[in-house]
């Protein structure tokens, strides 16, 4: 904790350093969950609203590493973990810049060899990727106004035909022209002529292309999804490898998953993962970071995420992000 009390924090606007009252960002404390998982940094972004700013750590050698965009509202407060504490011993600093991208998509920023990955959550199994120039669309449905100010679909993944996964109207209300949609086979078979000349069906097992991006289509099934109706995807982008789980139960084949920096874990009962089969299979496959996502059970009460992160706060190496899906 010492480290963080020496964190230093400024604010940059339009790449001018500045001590202007306005922006102000502030480092609020740091608070230590008391259940072995790690401290979580607490910054307060005094901003004018409607500009987009980044939140940036380094040890001031011009390392600056982006971890979150997010939109000024006028007053933001940013929680981040400090993995950062046990690497940068030195302390860590942290600054807010002005985007200038009006597109710019909000979220945690995660690195790839070339380029971030920006993380964004929609609702539930809907969530975005943006990467480079590339917006990358998981199980999109909703309906359009959910997305109306987000840039439109270069790829989109579809992992089954359940109604909070596949939307016919959202998938057209998010393509645009040059839009490559992957879906099972199962998927595929109920879209529109429209959509089905955008659509590569892709079976459990098999890979393909788009944008640079691998994508290889991973079996995800329990006993409300068949074996095969679905797919999870492993995506490599930038050499990192990225997996979304769809709905599934905690399968042999997901348990020995190799190398995943970053995963989006399904977790609701009685459709897909119980807590501890999330915990069970993040034991086993030790992804890097790791996002619960579809964590609303039947009902309408939410998993609880907290016992999730107990499950695996032994672990340093193992980064839990619980952030807003609902
Ligand atoms: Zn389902
Ligand atoms: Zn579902």
């Amino acid at each position: 904790m010492a480290a963080m009390a020496a964190c230093l924090v400024m604010c940059v606007s339009r790449g001018i350093s500045q001590d202007a009252e306005i922006p102000r960002l502030r480092l609020e404390g740091v608070s230590e969950p008391g259940d072995g998982s790690r401290p979580v940094a607490q910054l307060l972004l005094e901003a004018p609203s409607g500009v987009p700013y980044r939140l940036e750590s380094g040890s001031l050698r011009d390392d600056w590493r982006p971890r979150i965009t997010f939109a000024g509202t006028g007053s933001n407060r940013v929680q981040l973990l400090e993995p950062a504490e046990v690497a940068n011993p030195a302390g860590e600093f942290f600054r807010a810049v002005v985007v200038e991208d009006p597109l710019a998509v909000t979220g945690d920023h995660f690195a790839t060899t070339d380029g971030d990955v920006v993380v964004h959550p929609v609702n539930h199994a809907s969530f975005v990727l943006r990467w480079r120039d590339r917006m990358i669309y998981n199980d999109p449905v909703g309906g359009a106004a959910r997305y109306s100010r987000l840039p439109r679909a270069d790829l989109i993944l579809v992992s089954h035909d359940h109604g909070d996964h596949f939307d016919t109207a959202t998938l057209n209300a998010v393509r645009q022209e040059g839009t490559r949609i992957i879906a099972p086979a199962a998927v595929f078979s109920r879209m529109s002529a429209a959509l089905r000349a955008l659509t590569l069906p892709l079976a459990n097992g098999a890979e393909t292309n788009a944008f640079g991006i691998r994508i290889e289509a991973v079996p995800a099934y329990n006993a409300n999804h068949p074996r095969g109706a679905g797919n999870g995807y492993v995506l490599t982008v930038g050499e990192r490898r990225i997996y979304m789980s769809g709905d599934t139960g905690s399968t042999p084949e997901m348990r020995a998953l190799a190398d995943i920096d970053l995963a989006f874990l399904c977790m609701n009962v009685p459709f897909t993962m119980t807590i501890p089969d999330a915990v069970a299979a993040v034991r086993a496959f030790r992804p890097g970071i790791v996002y619960p996502y579809h964590f609303r059970n039947q009902g309408g009460g939410l998993a609880d995420l907290a016992a999730f992160q107990r499950g695996v706060a032994d672990l340093p190496e193992i980064e839990v992000r619980r952030r807003t899906w609902y």
